[in-house]
């Protein structure tokens, strides 16, 4: 049995204050049969936010981190760092990553390793552009990412990180995928997942859709075989949303 995730991804917003006071609110909004929530605060904030959030079932992810442990690389921060600032998590490859920051799949590879050497849990993410679908090369694409970013991994580790499928066309534009476009993605990657690492690592690798999550289209997403949990953007700066989409009701 897959347990459940909910992640928020803060992006560019929230200063640690403002942070802290968010996350202690999803936090007590939490109950034990809740999924796993995670949320992924700017990197100034991080500290505050594990801080506001020790002891309780919510945690911290960064957003983006270096491969290297340390060295002469100006304003990035490494998994060590993360880990010191109270982080189990970290997000990579994320379509603002990819798309407007450059960062290519091996790089994406390079990063995921270090984390897992690190001992943060990766969650990878993947997801075709607009022209990419049009052309019917989303399978193609999504098969690339996911399986560069996961060729350095193990069997252990690709079972333990989670895989976020995050058309781009869908990220912040109020268009979510329809189910069978996401299920038909999701269904795609775990089958992947089997080629790739195994049938029980697919069996137990969370895949979790990203792209226009909102409190009225959750019901449906979290209905579909393959889809294990979210991941939010927008929705997720708010306690009230994101703990609806949490409970999963509209
Ligand atoms: C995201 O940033 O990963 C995301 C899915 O954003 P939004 O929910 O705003 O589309």
């Amino acid at each position: 049995m897959r347990r459940r995730l909910v992640a928020g991804n803060w992006k560019m917003y929230k200063t640690a204050a403002a942070g802290a006071a968010l996350a202690r609110e999803i936090a007590q909004g939490l109950s034990p049969d809740d999924p796993e929530v995670i949320v992924f605060p700017p990197a100034t904030a991080l500290h505050a936010v594990a801080e506001a959030v020790k002891g309780t079932a919510v945690k911290v992810g960064g957003q983006n981190m270096h491969f290297a442990r340390e060295g002469a690389f100006t304003g990035e921060v490494s998994a060590l760092m993360l880990k010191d600032a109270g982080c189990t998590h970290v997000l990579l490859g994320h379509s603002e990553r990819r798309h407007v920051f450059g960062e290519d799949d091996e790089l994406i590879a390079k990063k995921t390793r270090a984390a897992a050497d690190a001992g943060l849990i990766p969650v990878v993410c993947v997801g075709e552009t607009l022209p990419e679908r049009e052309g019917r090369r989303t399978l193609e694409v999504v098969e690339r990412q996911l399986e560069r970013a996961l060729r350095q991994m193990s069997a252990d580790e690709a079972g333990r990180l989670a895989v976020a499928y995050e058309p781009v066309w869908a990220i912040g534009t109020g268009q979510v995928a329809t189910p069978e476009q996401a299920q038909e993605v999701h269904a795609f990657i775990r089958k992947r997942l089997a080629v790739s690492h195994g049938d029980p690592v697919a069996g137990a690798t969370r895949i979790l859709y990203g792209g226009s999550v909102k409190p009225d289209n959750i019901a449906g997403l979290m209905a579909l075989p393959d889809v294990d949990g979210v991941l939010v953007g927008g929705a997720s700066l708010d306690a009230a949303p994101f703990l609806k989409i949490v409970h999963g009701r509209g």
